[in-house]
């Protein structure tokens, strides 16, 4: 075998390309690239291919080390349509949650710290009072995520006792989060009444018996059940609770901390509809409707509180400090509701108007024709938004952006499929949704329009 063709790891070390790999990425990575680079170089030799020369394995091997460079996860540009995306992260934060995180990760914080007695606190010192205020509860805790309050509030309520739960709420929600597992988890055994679309008060009293743990309601969070449906109200669920002496917890999943119609937002149960329809306790996620960092909060009774916060569970499924810091500095802003749809952003993106989604469409829409070329057809479009993460699971929010579909007179499902590929290797993916043969990009959640349109107009000149 003769690679003496090829050039030495040093001779391509020594290119403008090899050398600033080497200063960028550091010497070892960047031999480590080029060795990689010269294997495969030696292949394609020994295929019969002319050998390559030192520039051309110093770049690729730079593009190599490029690549590995970015960061993962990697920020990117949520055009699909769903606001609060799982899979992209939820709720984006305020700015103000975001100086706070970063306070947090850089200084030390009086966190379990007692500034007036030098003492130990406790790290929902920093934001009980204010969200138990808030939502005209007696108290609150926070855990790592809903799934972590629930599993918390059954550990503590119910373990070793049953969980009445209609047959109509027994939940699976993306992200491999389902009641039942949650239940078995915490040691609850699961007493699910009533049917799929139909449960009677009666269904909840007979199954009420000595090893009854809690009463429970769970929101619907990502479906909705039509037709001949029948559920019972909240607020008739805590009365049999209460008449049984047995705890009612209300899991609401999204938790908005306001009434959402004063955004122009359907209605959609609060936080303190819940506590006032009589819920003992009551779950919700801090990165959904409320627009925070991942996290789970608990409302409702103090005694109740007490004991969750007395189970040493509750030690395993601790939020950190810069979450802590996070949510406390989001929860700030909800004292001044007029401002909170220009400072939260989860907020900001439902409120947006269509008329002002469209104008940025209109704006963008010659920028990715020219990156596009030819054989793309680029249209304004009409499309509509939805809210994401089990919030208002059948709203919908009319929206605007761009239709991107080929050409040709034969456009291809594969074609549409092919762009939407390559939008998404970029260095800032562009995401959006494939609908009716074409790739829909949904501008409502778009918050730096000369930031898309710089890197689509990169996707032009990428190889
Ligand atoms: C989203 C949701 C959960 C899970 O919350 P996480 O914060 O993702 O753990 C639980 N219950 C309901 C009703 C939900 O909508």
């Amino acid at each position: 075998m003769d690679a003496a063709r090829l050039p030495s790891v040093d001779a391509v070390l020594r290119t403008e390309a090899g050398r600033r790999a080497a200063e960028r990425h550091g010497h070892k990575p960047a031999a480590e690239a080029i060795r990689a680079a010269l294997a495969d170089a030696r292949q394609a030799w020994q295929a019969g291919q002319p050998a390559a020369d030192a520039g051309r394995i110093a770049a690729i091997a730079e593009a190599a080390l490029e690549r590995a460079a970015l960061p993962s996860p990697r920020p990117v540009f949520n055009l699909t349509g769903t606001v609060l995306h799982t899979n992209l992260g939820r709720a984006l934060l305020a700015e103000a949650a975001i100086a706070a995180a970063v306070a947090a990760m850089r200084d030390p914080s009086a966190l379990e710290f007692d500034l007036e007695t030098g003492r130990r606190g406790e790290r929902d010192d920093h934001f009980r009072a204010r969200l138990a205020a808030l939502c005209g509860a007696e108290d609150a805790a926070i855990v790592n995520n809903n799934a972590a309050a629930l599993l918390l509030a059954l550990s503590t309520l119910a373990r070793g006792k049953e969980a009445v739960v209609s047959r109509g709420e027994l939940i699976e929600i993306g992200g491999s989060f389902r009641l039942p597992e949650i239940m078995r988890q915490a040691g609850t055994r699961l007493i699910e009444v009533g049917t799929t679309n139909r449960t009677h008060a009666r269904d909840y009293e007979v199954a009420i018996g000595p090893k009854t743990g809690l009463l429970m309601k769970v929101h619907p969070s990502n479906f909705a059940v039509q037709g001949f449906t029948k559920a019972v109200p909240h607020r008739e669920v805590a009365q049999i609770a209460r008449a049984a002496g047995l705890p009612f917890l209300d899991d609401l999943g999204s938790g908005t901390l306001l009434d959402l119609t004063r955004f122009g937002l359907k209605r959609e149960r609060s936080v303190q509809d819940a506590i006032a329809d009589g819920a003992d306790l009551v779950t919700f996620s801090g990165d959904k409707l409320l627009g925070g960092p991942q996290a789970g909060l608990i409302v409702g009774r103090r005694d109740l509180i007490a004991r969750l916060n007395k189970n040493h569970l509750k030690r395993a499924l601790r939020i950190d400090k810069i979450r802590l810091a996070a949510f406390a500095a989001t929860l700030d802003l909800y004292a001044d509701p007029d401002r909170l749809a220009e400072r939260l952003p989860t907020l900001r993106h439902f409120t947006r108007k269509r008329a002002e989604i469209a104008a940025i469409a209109g704006r963008l829409a010659p920028v990715f024709a020219a990156a596009l070329g030819a054989e793309w057809q680029v249209d304004v479009a009409d499309c509509v938004s939805q809210i994401g993460s089990g919030a208002l699971p059948l709203d919908t929010l009319e929206s605007a952006g761009l239709a991107l579909r080929p050409a040709g007179s034969r456009p291809s499902g594969r074609q549409v499929e092919a762009l939407a590929a390559r939008l998404r290797q970029l260095p800032r993916p562009i995401l959006g949704r494939i609908a009716e043969g074409a790739l829909i990009l949904d501008f409502r959640t778009l918050d730096d329009p000369e930031a898309l349109a710089a890197a689509i107009r990169q996707s032009g000149t990428a190889p």
